[in-house]
């Protein structure tokens, strides 16, 4: 169960003294719940309760640190089942896999691909994480080749064989990269283990639908001394399907109820298996492994391997994991205020909307793509669209009034005649009434807002 913040106020010293810079031990202890600051702040802590308060706090979901400097990425780290409880933590890592037997020319275009794949939405640049690279020739020679080429990538590797020899040259060729050994199964686990030591890497531990196995082994590696694990149950990407999500569940609930210490580490899903199936067309296959990723991502997926690299195929799994690692308890929102669109002068019309930032950025990019030249006004509305917002009371007349004042858009502009969403003509007359300013009821939908500054206003 998640740490309550009553659980990390019985813990710390309770004097009030505000050398941490909180008003008072509960205040910190809430902050520290919610990681929002460090265990060190507080320097009245004795030592055997900061390691108890460090351990109560440890995430149930061990965090693993893949790569290094700008390339790193962070998998693991939540705290619960059910994201509404607190939030997720760390951004599901994506890992484009590449093979070794690539003709170079292929390769370099893959990776390069893979490099500069984005997608922008609200306002975020949506890209991968990692590249994984496959020893599919079976070659050690040439693994490691591919390995050194890969180093100078600008993501995070994961080195995929279960041959101990070629692993240990590949990671001889990328340095101190700490890319992902993937990885220690039940054959080679004493040999992948004494390279995870040996280069200081992360492991993944491979036990397909035995979690029995998986724990045993698991424990194998800890006795080691090994702490940064991921854990691949296997992914079963047709009939099996069920086994996986079950698998990876169970997983979980081991993790974040039982406190098992040898599930607590980041789960690997591989929807790059469904690119096996050589009878499906390629069309069909991408959607399939699009919606086995979206799957996995929903539960508990901590790192994924994908394989294709259609940006239709992706921005679906992307948009989610933005959507699902976003705190449920912060409004995503923009600044109030006012913003140009486009050039501006004295006479250009001037609309509103409010400042959640799905709306906010739907609406900019409909005026940008629509040519639109003028103000746009945003209403801080708490984070909440329109709709929600005037139902809700916080798209009012007194409002729209004090972001005119505040943002100095009277000074900006001759008119005083102001566009609203369709959904807030409701509020025109009360708008109307604290402003003085004329308000013209534009379209429901953004899409034709462009067209109506030009036309109407
Ligand atoms: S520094 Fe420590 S003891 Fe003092 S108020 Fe902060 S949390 Fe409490």
């Amino acid at each position: 169960m998640a740490v309550t913040a009553m659980d990390v106020y019985k813990l710390l010293p309770k004097t009030n003294c505000a050398k941490c810079g909180e008003a008072s031990c509960m205040a910190f202890a809430t902050k520290l719940k919610d990681k929002e600051i460090g265990l060190e702040i507080c320097t009245q802590l004795a030592a055997n309760e900061f390691d108890k308060l460090a351990d109560i706090l440890a995430p149930a979901v061990r965090e693993i640190s893949i790569g290094k400097g700008a390339k790193a990425m962070i998998a693991g780290g939540d705290e619960v089942l059910y994201r509404y409880e607190l939030t997720y933590y760390n951004q599901t890592p994506l890992v484009i896999d590449i093979s070794d037997d690539m003709d170079e020319a292929a390769f370099d275009e893959r990776v390069k691909k893979i490099e500069e794949i984005q997608f922008e939405r609200t306002g975020e640049l949506l890209t991968l994480d990692a590249i994984a690279l496959r020893n599919k020739s079976g070659d050690a020679s040439r693994f490691k080749e591919a390995a050194e080429k890969l180093k100078n990538a600008n993501l995070a590797l994961v080195l995929c064989s279960f041959d101990a020899d070629a692993m240990k040259a590949a990671l001889e060729a990328v340095g101190d990269e700490r890319p992902l050994i993937y990885g220690a199964t039940e054959n080679n686990i004493e040999e992948m283990a004494t390279l995870a030591l040996e280069y200081d890497c992360p492991v993944a531990l491979f036990v397909p639908n035995d979690l029995e196995k998986m724990k045993e082994l698991s424990r194998t590696l800890r006795a080691k001394g090994i702490t940064d694990i991921v854990l691949d149950p296997g992914t079963y990407v047709n009939a099996g399907i069920g086994d996986t999500l079950d698998d990876f569940i169970m997983i979980r609930r081991l993790a974040v109820e039982e406190r098992d210490e040898d599930f607590r580490f980041p789960i690997m899903g591989v929807p790059a298996l469904t690119w096996l199936n050589t009878e499906e067309d390629e069309v069909n296959t991408a959607i399939k492994e699009a919606t086995i990723a979206t799957t996995l991502i929903n539960k508990y997926a901590d790192i994924m391997i994908i394989h294709g690299t259609e940006i239709w195929e992706l921005i679906p799994v992307l948009t989610l994991r933005q959507s699902i690692f976003t705190d449920p308890r912060k409004p995503q929102a923009v600044d109030a205020g006012v913003y140009e669109i486009g050039e501006v002068n004295e006479d250009s019309p001037v609309a509103l909307t409010t400042n959640f930032a799905l709306t906010y950025y739907t609406v900019e990019g409909d005026l940008k793509s629509g040519n639109a030249n003028g103000y746009l006004l945003v209403l801080d509305t708490e984070g909440r669209a329109v709709d929600v917002a005037v139902a809700g009371g916080q798209f009012n007349g007194k409002a729209v009034a004090d972001l005119i004042k505040e943002s100095g858009i009277e000074d900006d502009v001759k008119t005083r005649k102001m566009v609203i969403p369709g959904l807030a003509a409701p509020t025109s007359g009360e708008i109307e009434d604290d402003t003085g300013w004329e308000v013209v009821v534009g379209p429901r939908d953004s899409s034709a807002l462009a067209d109506f500054l030009k036309e109407k206003v």
